[in-house]
């Protein structure tokens, strides 16, 4: 059964060109509950531990110091099907390729500022839920 939960954040480069409202808009508006959200902005360190998966990436380093750059807004969404329906809503890696309407399309500007992370599997929406909240700052 997949989960009906997912984690996202809003990345520093989307946050800088004013474009939080309107993706919150968007996601709300595609059927997401939100049962968590927060203001925050990651220290270098924190940013190792949240991408830690991609340690041997060539983009690793660059990677950590974007996400640590600016604040950032982290979420929990509620929505049936949620890693993957959330997946699609916000498309390609690439806002290049990534198709029309989708999030990364309308707000992401290049590969490495691409507006918003999204959680790629139940397991891992769980690990990045729990990497920024703890059980009272969620809804039930
Ligand atoms: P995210 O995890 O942010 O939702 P994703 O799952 O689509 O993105 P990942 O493969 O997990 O993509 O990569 C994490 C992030 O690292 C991407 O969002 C992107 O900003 C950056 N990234 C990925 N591949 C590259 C690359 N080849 N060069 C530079 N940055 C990259
Ligand atoms: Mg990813």
């Amino acid at each position: 059964m997949t989960g009906k939960q997912t984690f996202t954040m809003i990345k520093p480069d989307a946050m800088a060109n004013g474009d939080m409202g309107n993706i919150i808009q968007a996601i709300t508006d595609a059927g997401f509950k939100c049962k968590a959200l927060k203001l925050t902005q990651l220290q270098l360190n924190q940013a190792e531990a949240f991408y830690e998966i991609h340690n041997e990436r060539p983009f690793y380093n660059d990677l950590c110091d974007f996400m640590s750059s600016g604040p950032i807004i982290a979420a929990i969404l509620e929505k049936d099907n949620a890693v993957e329906d959330f997946r699609k809503l916000i498309g390609a890696t690439d806002p290049l390729k990534a198709d029309e309407n989708t999030i990364r399309n309308r707000w992401g500007t290049s590969l490495s500022y691409n507006a918003v992370h999204g959680s790629d599997s139940d397991e891992n929406a769980i690990r990045e839920s729990n990497f920024f909240f703890s059980e009272i700052e969620r809804l039930q």
